[in-house]
Order: C-alpha cells, then sequence, then structure tokens
C-alpha cells in the first residue's frame, strides 16, 4: 500500500508513531481493524459521554438522515434545532435565553467572544457606555486552536509560530491552593481597566493539565467580574455534560455566566456540535432595525440538523436514563483506584473533580513535550488502553458506561507503563 496521505492533528509524523486504524467503537471499547482492542480511557478526547454508539443517539442520526440533511440557518429554521435551543435552555440557568449554533469548542469561544465584543461595541454606539475590547483570562487555560480561541489560552510551544498574530489579553495567575488571593486580586485590577469580558474554564483547566481549583474561587471570580460589569464566559466545552459530577461545572459554585460554551459531550460525542448560550442583554444588544448591528457569525454547517437530532437524543438520555448514579459511580470508582496509586514512587500530585482523575509523574522532565506523556501513550497503545498523557500529567477521564473492571485495566496498565519506564 502507498503511503497515508492523510496529515494527522498534534501528530508529529517524522516519529513514524503507531497509528491503529479503528473499524468500531462499543461502549468504552474500541476495535481496530486488525482485531486489537482498546479502551478508552480519555473518551476520544473528552468527547464520548455515554460510549461509543450509543443506540438512541445512532437511531435519532439514521431517523434524520433520512428526513433533512441540511439547510441554511440564516434566515431558516427546523424542529431538531428549536427542540434543541429548548432543551437547553431548560438545563440551563434560566438568565440564559438565546443559543446560537457552530460545529466546534473554538468556534464556541469564538463566538463567545464576538458576542462580548459585540455586546460592549453596539452599547457604546447606541450611547449606553465606553468601548471595552480587553479580555481577561487565566494562566494555563486552553480554549481551542482557531487565531482568537489560541489568543484567549496559554501561550507556549502548541503556538509559537502563530504567537505574532495572536491579540493582547490580560492573564491572572492560576488559583493554586494558597494564592487565591493572588487570583483574585489581579482579576479585580484587570477588571477596573476597562475589561469586556473574562474567559475561563469553571473548576478543571483541561489540556493545561487537568489543574483544578474550588467551586469557592470560581464563586468569588464570578462576583469580582460582576461587581464591575465585566462580562464573565464559561468554557464548559470540556467540564460539560456531568465531567466534573454535575451536568455544568459552574453549578457547584451557584455561578450564572453572562455566555456559556458547550460541545463535546452536547451530542455524546458522536457527531460534532456545539452551542454558545448568552443572556438577553446580550442578544439584545445586537437587536435593532439596522443590520450593521447584527450578530455577523456564521459558519457553513451552522445547526446542521443531523448533529442538532444526536444532541437532542443526548438530552434525552439524560432526562430518561440513570447518567448521574453512572456519574457517580465511576466517580467512586476513580476515587478508590486514584488512592491506590497514590503511594507509588512516581506519583503525586494526585487529584479529581468528578469523573476526572489526574496525577503527575515525579520526574525532571516537564511540560507536554517530556517523554512521559510519549512513553505512556505508545505504552498503553501496546498494551489495549487509549490514553494520552499531557506532559508528565496522566489522567483518567473515560466514558459513564466504563465498567469497574475496565477501570481497573486501565490503572493496570498505567502502572505497569510507570514501572516499565524505570527498567
Ligand atoms: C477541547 C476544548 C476546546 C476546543 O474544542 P474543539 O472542539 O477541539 O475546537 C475549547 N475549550 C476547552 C475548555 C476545551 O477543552
Amino acid at each position: 500500500m502507498t503511503p497515508s496521505p492523510v496529515w494527522h492533528p498534534f501528530t508529529q509524523h517524522g516519529l513514524g508513531e503507531d497509528i491503529p486504524l479503528i473499524a468500531r467503537g462499543q461502549g468504552a471499547v474500541l476495535h481496530g481493524a486488525d482485531g486489537r482492542t482498546w479502551i478508552d480511557a480519555i473518551s476520544s478526547w473528552w468527547v464520548t459521554t455515554h460510549g461509543h454508539a450509543h443506540p438512541r443517539i445512532m437511531a435519532a442520526i439514521r431517523e434524520q438522515s433520512e428526513k433533512l440533511d441540511q439547510i441554511i440557518f440564516a434566515g431558516w429554521t427546523h424542529e431538531p434545532a428549536e427542540t434543541l435551543a429548548r432543551g437547553l435552555i431548560e438545563i440551563t440557568p434560566g438568565p440564559l435565553t438565546r443559543v446560537f449554533f457552530s460545529d466546534s469548542g473554538s468556534t464556541a469561544v469564538e463566538v463567545a467572544l464576538k458576542m462580548a465584543l459585540g455586546f460592549w461595541h453596539n452599547r457604546e454606539k447606541g450611547g449606553h457606555g465606553e468601548q471595552r475590547h480587553k479580555i481577561i483570562v487565566m494562566e494555563h487555560s486552553y480554549h481551542g486552536d482557531t487565531i482568537g480561541a489560541m489568543s484567549v489560552g496559554a501561550r507556549g510551544v502548541f503556538n509559537r509560530p502563530y504567537a505574532p498574530l495572536l491579540f493582547d489579553v490580560t492573564a491572572i495567575p492560576f488559583p493554586a491552593a494558597g494564592g487565591e488571593q493572588a487570583t483574585f486580586d489581579a482579576l479585580d485590577a484587570a477588571c477596573r481597566d476597562h475589561a469586556a469580558a473574562f474567559i475561563v474554564e469553571p473548576l478543571v483547566l483541561g489540556a493545561g493539565g487537568m489543574l483544578m481549583y474550588s467551586a469557592d474561587v470560581l464563586a468569588e471570580m464570578a462576583a469580582i467580574c460582576a461587581a464591575h460589569d465585566v462580562l464573565f464566559i464559561a468554557d464548559e466545552v470540556m467540564t460539560g455534560w456531568g465531567r466534573t459530577g454535575t451536568m455544568l461545572a459552574c453549578e457547584q459554585a451557584g455561578v450564572i455566566p453572562d455566555i456559556l460554551c458547550l460541545s463535546k459531550g452536547l451530542t455524546g460525542g458522536a457527531v460534532p456540535l456545539a452551542v454558545t448560550l448568552a443572556g438577553e442583554e446580550i442578544f439584545m444588544a445586537h437587536w435593532s432595525d439596522d443590520r450593521a448591528d447584527c450578530f455577523f457569525h456564521s459558519s457553513s454547517y451552522t445547526a446542521n440538523p443531523i448533529a442538532c437530532a444526536a444532541a437532542n437524543a443526548n438530552l434525552a438520555i439524560w432526562r430518561e436514563e440513570p447518567v448521574q448514579a453512572r456519574i457517580d459511580a465511576l466517580a467512586a470508582l476513580q476515587t478508590e483506584q486514584l488512592a491506590a496509586i497514590a503511594s507509588h514512587p512516581l506519583v503525586a500530585g494526585t487529584r479529581q473533580c468528578g469523573t476526572i482523575a489526574a496525577f503527575d509523574i515525579v520526574a525532571d522532565s516537564q511540560g507536554y513535550l517530556s517523554s512521559w506523556s510519549v512513553h505512556l501513550a505508545g505504552f498503553g497503545k501496546a498494551h489495549g488502553v487509549l490514553i494520552r498523557p499531557l506532559g508528565n500529567t496522566v489522567y483518567v477521564m473515560p466514558p459513564y458506561c466504563t465498567t469497574p473492571g475496565q477501570l481497573q485495566t486501565i490503572y493496570a496498565v498505567v502502572r505497569e507503563g510507570l514501572e516499565a519506564a524505570g527498567r
């Protein structure tokens, strides 16, 4: 066979790593075309919530595909999108009244930033306030890989070549235990400097290394923003859909964001779709009889009917299946496994938030490019577990259907991987 022309994401093709061909996915298990199987310990990069090929989501996709595949969404609408928007309004806090569709977490973030900037621009134009452009971000954050999303994310090896094009933001320190006051002070100072919005991942900074902070800190940050009229944007692209133990991470802090980004688990992880929810004030800032004030954002597949049907099936699963009980059970199993591995000499900083468990490997190499991630991901690939550490941070974030036996296997392989490196 000729070499594959596929250019993979976040893959150094020069290293010649094994790239398995996956033919089928069922529950927490991926089946290779060559008969190998893997337990999906990272929910296929944080998207698969209920497990692969949930029958209800698959049926919804099949049914919708026979009715309406795609329709322009500017000036037209369809039943799956209308139902989904109403369903989302029902499960999110009351003040969020408007749903804007897009296709990925990155676009949900771009939309959120544009909504915030448009809000201040249109208000100023209408004589109700000042121009505000500045976006406040948290150190170590990740919000996606498009230029705007990279601009509000941590700078580093991921985006060094593009750095000259990224826009300026004000970064506040991560609220590490004991250092929370420095975060609050920096946020307060940044808010006073005419900021437009603060964007943050609630409770868990995912790609930044599964860094966790408390609900109290989240609540305090939201309060500081509110005191200065700075829009609070919650990027729940990863934390949403039960990952942190509740449907939304913000719930745990009683925080109602001004703008909320959801994607990944929105369709149960089956097909790409994203939404950005906003309150009435932000919507109304774009409402007038002047077309120039409308929200100028669209992508070809905005609110694709098949993707919306998959998301409606996901909502039905949340309503009708014991999803919360599965999450609670998985979280309890994670606590046990994490406690057992905590005493390993190479393991430090064990932490958990809901279904997400993480720890750091005690080693001299740091950062995303550390050889630990390469070693353990490769070891997992060779031993039936899909894991992908972030530098020297190992995390386990499997689908909610993962059985106790499967979770045990995941941790056993991680442990063997740690020991294999020592030999
Ligand atoms: C994954 C992620 C994104 C980007 O989502 P994509 O669908 O990969 O574009 C944005 N924000 C957070 C917090 C994420 O984890």
